[in-house]
């Protein structure tokens, strides 16, 4: 099988290389749209990413040079259109779940680097500056962490706090079992919102869960509430959080995704967010910490993604 891999970087070689077999492989750094389409020329079947935009028009491209398969290397589909890629009877496969666990240490890593100020206090030291004036902490020991979302991610992040001896405090409309042994509470969005020292998101975006973190969530919130979302970033209402860190309502705010990060991803983002008067005010608070959707990005995640995508594209040429 000829796969033409769109959107390549220097990890997807090397993770799908390292368990291609038999599968043919032609890397492509391009982003797969109507302006690059015609570089499927040829090939059976292209493995995409978050940014491959397939819409009717790219599919029926792609259908007519002789591509049958579409191998999502994400576990989100929502850049292709499913309808047109049935009708034109292109299969598309997806993965669905890869490492829990990168996404849930992640959240942690945010939380103890904000709780500790470890970025403030490095840049400190390399000026040679050993004081501890504003670095003061709090022990994860006892807080409460408020969970909204507790599936596959949820459930992982809920592990790692336990083991710091925090009170787990959920809202899911499906509640876990595990979590529910590991001593988890469910309760609504209002009570977790009232009780919780650190919020964290883990919930998917929906029409429903669209600014779920509102201006009225947030003034329910603890003074000086912790809030981290490694999810979806129209989760919460960027402009409303601006106004709860002016207020101090918000202590601490850590975020691996953002509002106005669209379907565009790395570089694309790059060029786009540095322009954006929200993303550049949230950058003047001395207590907000932001990543550029690196979550997932573990060498166990990229290495399941790889054997993942590369078992679904051996089904397909099997069918
Ligand atoms: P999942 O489907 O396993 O779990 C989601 C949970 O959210 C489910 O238990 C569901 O019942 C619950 N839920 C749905 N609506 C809710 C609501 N209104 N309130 C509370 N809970 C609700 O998903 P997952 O694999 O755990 O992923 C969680 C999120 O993490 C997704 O939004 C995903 O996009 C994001 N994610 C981020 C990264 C990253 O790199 N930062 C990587 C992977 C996934």
């Amino acid at each position: 099988m000829q796969v033409a891999v769109f959107s390549a970087k220097a990890y997807d070689e090397q993770y799908l290389n390292q368990a291609r077999g038999d599968i043919s492989l032609t890397f492509i750094e391009s982003r797969l749209n109507k302006q690059t389409v015609s570089l499927a020329q040829g090939f059976d079947a292209v493995c995409v990413f978050v940014n491959d935009q397939l819409d009717k028009a790219v599919l029926s491209a792609l259908h007519a040079q002789g591509v049958r398969h579409i191998a999502l290397r994400c576990a989100g589909f929502n850049n292709v259109d499913l309808d047109s890629a049935k009708a034109l009877g292109i299969g598309v496969s997806r993965v669905p779940a890869y490492s829990p666990e990168a996404v849930a240490e992640h959240t942690l890593a945010l939380v103890l680097t904000l709780n500790r100020k470890l970025h403030k206090a490095y840049n400190r030291i390399k000026e040679g500056n050993f004081s501890l004036d504003g670095l003061l902490g709090f022990n994860l020991h006892g807080k409460t962490i408020g969970l909204i979302g507790t599936g596959r991610i949820g459930i992982a992040t809920a592990r790692l706090f336990h083991g710091f001896g925090c009170q787990l405090l959920c809202h899911d409309p499906y509640p876990s079992a595990e979590v529910i042994q590991l001593g988890g509470q469910y309760t609504s969005m209002d009570e977790l919102c009232e009780r919780a020292d650190i919020i964290s998101l883990h919930c998917p975006l929906t029409p429903d869960t669209r600014h779920l973190i509102d201006a009225k969530r947030l003034a329910k919130m603890k003074n000086g509430v912790m809030l981290i979302n490694t999810s979806r970033g129209a989760l919460v209402d960027t402009q409303a959080v601006i106004q709860a860190l002016k207020s101090q309502k918000i202590g601490f705010l850590g975020l691996d995704v953002y509002e106005m990060e669209g379907d565009l991803f790395f570089e694309d983002l790059s060029n786009q967010i540095i322009q954006d008067d929200v993303f550049q005010r949230l950058c003047t608070f001395p207590n907000v910490l932001i990543t550029g959707h690196q979550g997932f990005f573990t060498q166990e995640a990229l290495c399941q993604i790889a054997a993942v995508t590369l078992n679904n594209l051996r089904l397909a040429g099997q069918g």
